[in-house]
Order: C-alpha cells, then sequence, then structure tokens
C-alpha cells in the first residue's frame, strides 16, 4: 500500500480504521466492553478545533474486565515459546504496515503532526515490532561458574506479568507499541491507558493488535481503558497486579506515580520531561547545526520530549547563526498537517497556547528578547508562531519544559561553561554538540560531559531511532525503553543453581554437618 494520504477527510481516514460509530467504546478487554459508561469524552482536531469522535469513558467495573481478561490470558501466554510469541508479534508489525496511511493520517489528525511525522509514528511501531520479532530468540540469560564440584549456575528470564502502560498525547501510537511489542515477546500482558487527548489513535492500534491476539486464541491479552486519572489511572498504579507500571509524561505525573508504585514494592518505568539543549562550537558544520537546531525546535511544535528548547552558540559565530536562525524560522510554513508543504502544525490545545503565552511573557520579565514568533496565529485552530528568545545570561524560566516550539539562545566563550549551563536543569533527557573537532565531541561525551541519557554529536536532540535504549536521568526519570536491553524491564531475573554431584557443599566453605 502506497504511503501517500490518499484522503485528509477525517470521516474517511475513520472509517478505514473502523472507528465510524457515534460513540466508540472506551474499555476494550479484547473486543469492546459495552453498556455503561462514566460520561463521554469529545477527541477535537487541533487543527480547527472540530469533533472527531466521541468516546465512552471506562467505568471502574469495567477496568476490572479488562485487567482481569488480560491475566487469565496472560496465564496461558507466559508458556508460548518466546519465539512464538515473536511470530504473533510480527504478524502485529504486519498490520501496521498494511494500516500505516490510514493509522498516521489518525496520529495527524488527533494531534496535529505534520502527514510525514504522523506516518513516521506507525513506522516507529512497525520498526520496534521487527526488532521484538528478532529479540524473541534473544532473551539471553548468562552462565556462571560455580564455587562448588558438580553444581551449574546461570541465570533466566521469566515474563514479569501485567505491564501497565500510561502514555502521553504526544506519542499516541509509538510509545504504546515500545512498551507492548517488547512486552509481548517477554511473555507479558498489557493493559494501557492512553491519554484523553488521543483516545481514537488509541482504539485503533489496540483493534490491530487483537485482531491478531484473537486469531491466535489470545484475545484480551491486550486490554484498553480509556478513563479519567482520578478513576481508572490512579486506580491502576495502586493495583498490585501490575508489577510494572510504564508511564510516560510530565514530571509532575512521574512524581505521583512512581511514588505510589514504590509504595506497593512495584517498578516504575518512567520517561518524563525533557528540557534538551545544543551546543554550537566554533568549529562546527553551521549549515548542519542549523538543520539540526530548527527541526528539533520548530518539529512537532515543539511537543517532543526531546524537542530542542536550549541553544548555547559560540560567541565567534552566534551574531551571524543567530540571524540565520532567525531567518530560516521566518520560512517555517504553518498549517494544516495533512496539507503538503506544512512544516509545522498546531499545539494540541488551547490550555498548551495559552503555556507558550505565559511561559514568553515570563521569559520577557527575566530579561529575554523576542527575536522572532511570540504569538498565536490569527486563524481557527491552536496554532503559534515558532519562537526565539535571546538570553544574556540563563533565565530562570529555561529551567521548565514549556512543552510548546519556544528555543532559548545565549552563547558562551568556554566549552567548559556551556557544558556546564546545558546540565544545569532538573532534567535529563537529550543533548548535543555541533563540532568538527574531535576534542570537543570526546569531552562532550565523557564523564564529564552531558549528564543526558542520550548524547548526540552532529545530529539535533530529537528523532531517537529504536535501536538504542531511549530514556533520560534526573527529573526524567531514569527509565529506559526501546532498543539495546531494555527489554529486561519487562521480564523478571532468576538465578539457578543445579547440583549434579553426590554431595551437598555449602557455598564459602560453611559447615552445617548433621
Ligand atoms: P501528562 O503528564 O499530562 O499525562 C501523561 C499520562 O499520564 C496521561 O495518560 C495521563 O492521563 C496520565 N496521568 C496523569 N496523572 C495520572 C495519575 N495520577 N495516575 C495515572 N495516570 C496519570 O503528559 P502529556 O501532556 O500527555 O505529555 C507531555 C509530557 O510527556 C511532556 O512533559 C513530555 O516531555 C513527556 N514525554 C516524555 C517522553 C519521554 O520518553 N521521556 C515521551 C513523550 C512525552
Amino acid at each position: 500500500m502506497s504511503e501517500t494520504l490518499r484522503s485528509t477527510d477525517p470521516a474517511a481516514v475513520l472509517a478505514a480504521l473502523g472507528l465510524s460509530a457515534p460513540v466508540l467504546p472506551g474499555a476494550w478487554a479484547g473486543p469492546a466492553l459495552t453498556g455503561e459508561s462514566a460520561g463521554t469524552l469529545e477527541s477535537y482536531n487541533p487543527a480547527d478545533g472540530s469533533v472527531l469522535g466521541r468516546v465512552a469513558l471506562a467505568t471502574t467495573a469495567q477496568y476490572e474486565a479488562v485487567v482481569q481478561r488480560s491475566a487469565e490470558q496472560f496465564a496461558r501466554w507466559r508458556s508460548v515459546p518466546a519465539p512464538k510469541r515473536g511470530e504473533i508479534v510480527r504478524q502485529m508489525g504486519e498490520q501496521f504496515r498494511a494500516n500505516k496511511p490510514a493509522l498516521g493520517a489518525l496520529v495527524s489528525l488527533e494531534v496535529g503532526k505534520v502527514g510525514s511525522e504522523g506516518l513516521g509514528e506507525v513506522q516507529e511501531t512497525i520498526d520496534i515490532a521487527d526488532f521484538a520479532v528478532g529479540l524473541s530468540r534473544q532473551l539471553y540469560g548468562l552462565s556462571m561458574h560455580s564455587e562448588r564440584p558438580g553444581h551449574r549456575m546461570y541465570e533466566q528470564w521469566h515474563p514479569l506479568g501485567l505491564i501497565a502502560v500510561i502514555s502521553a498525547f504526544n506519542f499516541p501510537n509509538a510509545v504504546w507499541a515500545w512498551n507492548a511489542m517488547l512486552a509481548a515477546v517477554c511473555g507479558d500482558g498489557v493493559v494501557w491507558k492512553p491519554s484523553l487527548k488521543a483516545p481514537l489513535v488509541a482504539i485503533a492500534s489496540h483493534r490491530i493488535c487483537e485482531d491478531v491476539l484473537a486469531a491466535h486464541g489470545f484475545s484480551g491479552l491486550f486490554g484498553l481503558v480509556i478513563g479519567r486519572d482520578a478513576e481508572v489511572g490512579e486506580r491502576m498504579i495502586h493495583d498490585a497486579r501490575f508489577p510494572l507500571v510504564s508511564a510516560t509524561g510530565s514530571t509532575r505525573m512521574g512524581k505521583r506515580i512512581g511514588t505510589v508504585v514504590a509504595e506497593r514494592f512495584g517498578r516504575s518505568l518512567l520517561e518524563l520531561g525533557g528540557n534538551n539543549a545544543i551546543i554550537v562550537a566554533p568549529d562546527a558544520n553551521l549549515d548542519l547545526a542549523l538543520r539540526g537546531i530548527a527541526f528539533g525546535a520548530v518539529g512537532t511544535a515543539g511537543q517532543r520530549c526531546t524537542s530542542t528548547r536550549r541553544v548555547y552558540l559560540h560567541e565567534s559565530i552566534a551574531t551571524d547563526f543567530t540571524a540565520r536562525l532567525v531567518k530560516a524560522y521566518e520560512q517555517v510554513t504553518i498549517g494544516d498537517p495533512l496539507v503538503a508543504g506544512t512544516l509545522m502544525g498546531p499545539l494540541i490545545d488551547d490550555d498548551a497556547v495559552r503555556m507558550y503565552q505565559e511561559a514568553i511573557a515570563t521569559a520577557v520579565g527575566q530579561g529575554g528578547r523576542v527575536l522572532t514568533g511570540g504569538k498565536r496565529v490569527d486563524r481557527l485552530g491552536s496554532y503559534v508562531q515558532p519562537t526565539i528568545i535571546a538570553m544574556d545570561g540563563d533565565l530562570p524560566v529555561c529551567q521548565h519544559e514549556t512543552f510548546a516550539p519556544i528555543l532559548y539562545v545565549g552563547t558562551y566563550t568556554d566549552l567548559e561553561d556551556a557544558i556546564r549551563r546545558q546540565n544545569d536543569v532538573p532534567q535529563g533527557l537529550s543533548s548535543s554538540i555541533f563540532t568538527t573537532n574531535f576534542l570537543s565531541a570526546e569531552r562532550f561525551l565523557g564523564p564529564a560531559g552531558s549528564d543526558c541519557g542520550i548524547a548526540n554529536v552532529n545530529i539535533g536532540t530529537s528523532g531517537a531511532e529504536i535501536g538504542g535504549a531511549f530514556g533520560g536521568e534526573k527529573e526524567t526519570g531514569g527509565g529506559r525503553e526501546a532498543g539495546s536491553d531494555s527489554w529486561r524491564a519487562y521480564m523478571r531475573r532468576q538465578t539457578c543453581t543445579l547440583n549434579y554431584s553426590a554431595d551437598i557443599p555449602l557455598a564459602q566453605g560453611v559447615n552445617f554437618d548433621i
């Protein structure tokens, strides 16, 4: 199927994904649970404020049914050989391939990403499914040499149980998939509570997987509950049937979830806010730096956890480079995300516009100078101008993540000082340096360099590949998802010792003869 968006008509996109009902169910224990609801949620298109669809919010009784169903299926799924689980995940990946044009368009309609980014998000889901398939033959444990004769010692990894996935609005499909595809090959069940700002993508994504699972007798292994935080979210994080809660969202949310889950001795995998900086050294390839910064700060309307929020320019290049950056910003085409040529769509809603306006007013009050942008765009929908704010020192407002296209630009003389300022925020997700100097690059990547989970040279802060472990330090939460050995979070480790001798010696030479 072509990746071209054949239709930007919301009704056609929803019909292609089987979402045409006037009110869609919000609780899915495999198939939908109907008959009751905790109210109705409207999903809006941020490009024009129109209602895309309506969803019946899940009740607590429905939540219970969804978790129960996933637990029943997990009891069988955990014993399916991992490569066979991988084969079922492979089929899910195929279904995402087949549905990519429609699902990508729905991502654009529901959260305002431009067309290529909506498709790119679904591609991430396909990629992580492929990754998980390979992984299903590589869930390796180590073997160790026992100190006791006639003994063998090794560790193995077992399925962990039911995984609660709580996702943010800005990656309404891929962040759940990072968790769900790995959890599935690891032998777990998954119950998903998506953002109430993107319920339709969640329903479409769930149904794609449910069709595959049902065909193999595992209907309901993946469950979906679209409900309020006070009713469903809080119940979920307190629920001891979830040994792991994987949550993506704001630091405020992560503090709450981390505390609650730790109190019950559960594990949490937290992917929280970022506050990402780029350093541009005097020897940088400035054309690359310009493109890296522009995409990092303006792409997805600044609504990625990895969006570039701060730039530190070496003083020798600052004036000319800033002028080029301002010129590039003024050429950004803002508009309907599904119209070809649009580079920046809307913010998710008018609350986000208000936070953008407040952050700019605060920055100006603290001495920042707006070089370009700074205003709401005068058209229907939640559109704003991408904004550059010059600062002499670091502004206090820079300590906070504002989920909008605001870039703070400062200058530096000494690389040590630039790295210190880059690290001097509560968050620690992504970071970059543009330099052609080997020593500067290694200094940035060294143990006293960037303190972030992601450190890049000559690429921007956003746009990570799924093959690496993704996540950040400090208030970003410390979690790691996607590639490398992130799968271990979804399994439990067991150390096993087998005695094939005729004696039973104790470790450390201890005697206990009776
Ligand atoms: P948010 O914190 O408002 O909501 C995220 C999710 O948490 C939603 O599903 C919400 O319903 C749920 N939630 C909130 N309180 C809860 C509670 N008490 N119990 C259970 N669930 C609860 O975030 P958002 O506005 O949707 O997303 C933007 C934020 O997400 C930004 O801070 C961004 O940096 C962050 N984010 C981080 C990553 C990452 O990988 N580090 C990726 C994407 C987004």
